[in-house]
């Protein structure tokens, strides 16, 4: 049969059990607990030697539903469904290291993942290791015999900033090191994570697959390429189950005991997200690179940052990692922070809120809100200036986001 495409793909997913009722979206099974005929079907259910759910917070027909779209879409050999962006994270990372192992990650994170790094898991014995990965060579001499796992965002937010994966992925692969990836800016459709050599994937589905900010939610894709049996904390179970390791000590155990689920509710809420993933993520995509061609073009505006411009340094990286397009997010900086307060106050259009890949079109200073908690040296570090607004570009008319942008810039008494 002919390859379907992400599109289609996304709406056209058949139900592991057909419906009763012919349920043309998967209902939402709001119920706790699952019942069996008898006390030996519930036995062999809890020995997971009958398929059926048990109890929602392990699995659940919606939540699983759910997971099957998201294996669809992308190259995913195992997919996992939890409650937010940073339940994915932490799952994964508890599940593959402990006390004594270090992971090695960039200081250029999404805030609360660097948060739950250096505070939360340092804390628990977890040792992190910070390296310029644009330079992947210089990783063969931050490895030692401890180190779990690369871990990064192929596009950081907000710098911008694009790792060559191929190059990283080959290093990795020679260590036997996971390669962790951070996709929620550019999920399945913008990146094919397996195709640039990610061994698993974790994303915030809050973002772009919730469909214009529904619901908070978080999936981890394993994408099947990584030998777990050079995971000391799953080296056991390779030797049974080989590839499912990973998805069978979330499953049975870390995840499981954490807690950290999705509701079926907001399972439903993103199963409908997802069916329009392909159409947002043109839309967005196609008016940053309007929005940012205009800024540039703009004498009041200084260093406008999209991968997706000619001018931009990772614009060939870019075009090679994500061919649907860079992403919708962009930077750019006025003069001063009090200029940007100004030209953010004046915005009726454009929202000031945080999130990303929302419908509607947001703006942020991010050097006064995600990264506040940090000293100037550090923000320094993180590439974060005083001067910069980020911009989250949803899915308007381009031409109503520029008048907004265009009456912002003028002041008002008209000098
Ligand atoms: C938002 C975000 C997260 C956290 O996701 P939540 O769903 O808010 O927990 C993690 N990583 C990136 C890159 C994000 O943008």
């Amino acid at each position: 049969m002919k390859k379907l495409g992400v599109a289609t793909k996304a709406i056209h997913s058949d139900f592991l059990k057909k419906d009763p009722h012919g349920a043309m979206h998967m209902p939402v099974y709001d119920s706790v607990s699952f019942e069996f005929e008898t006390a030996e079907e519930t036995a062999k259910a809890f020995e997971g030697k009958r398929a059926g759910h048990v109890y929602s917070r392990i699995t659940n027909p919606t939540v699983e539903n759910f997971e099957q779209k998201i294996k669809n879409i992308s190259s995913g050999f195992g997919v996992l469904a939890v409650s937010s962006g940073m339940a994915a994270i932490s799952n994964l990372i508890l599940a593959i290291a402990g006390s004594g192992d270090n992971i090695i990650t960039t200081k250029h994170l999404f805030g609360n993942t660097l948060s739950l790094f250096e505070r939360t898991l340092k804390s628990w014995g977890l040792e992190v290791k910070y390296a310029d990965l644009t330079n992947p060579n210089s990783l063969s001499d931050i490895i030692d015999s401890n180190t779990r796992a690369v871990f990064l965002e192929p596009i950081t937010n907000p710098q911008l900033e694009i790792v060559d994966m191929k190059a990283l992925s080959k290093i990795t692969k020679k260590h036997n090191i996971l390669l962790i990836a951070d996709t929620t800016i550019t999920p399945p459709y913008l990146f094919d994570s397996k195709e640039f050599g990610v061994d698993v994937e974790v994303i915030s589905s809050t973002k772009y697959i919730s469909g214009g900010a529904t619901s908070i939610g978080g999936v981890i894709i394993d994408n099947g390429t990584f030998e777990w049996k050079y995971n000391p904390k799953l080296a056991e179970d390779a030797k049974k189950i080989g590839p499912f390791a990973l998805i069978s000590k979330l499953r049975n155990e870390v995840y499981r005991n954490l807690g950290a689920c999705l509701s079926p509710h907001n399972a439903y809420l993103q199963s409908i997200g997802l069916e329009t993933l392909t159409l947002r993520a043109d839309k967005s995509c196609s008016n940053t690179l309007v929005l940012a061609k205009y800024l540039e073009d703009n004498s009041k505006i200084d260093c406008v940052h999209y991968p997706g411009l000619e001018s931009s340094n990772y614009f060939d990286i870019a075009k090679k990692q994500f061919p649907n397009g860079a992403g919708a997010l962009m930077t750019f900086d006025l003069s001063s922070i009090e200029e940007c307060f100004k030209f953010m106050n004046k915005l009726s259009l454009i929202r000031r809120a945080t999130n990303l890949n929302d419908n509607k079109t947001l703006i942020l200073h991010p050097g006064s809100t995600i990264f506040c908690e940090f000293s100037k040296e550090q923000k320094d570090e993180m590439g974060i200036r005083d001067t910069m607004i980020r911009l989250a570009v949803g899915i308007e008319d381009v031409e109503d986001l520029i008048f907004d942008i265009e009456q912002a810039l003028i002041p008002k008494n008209g000098m």
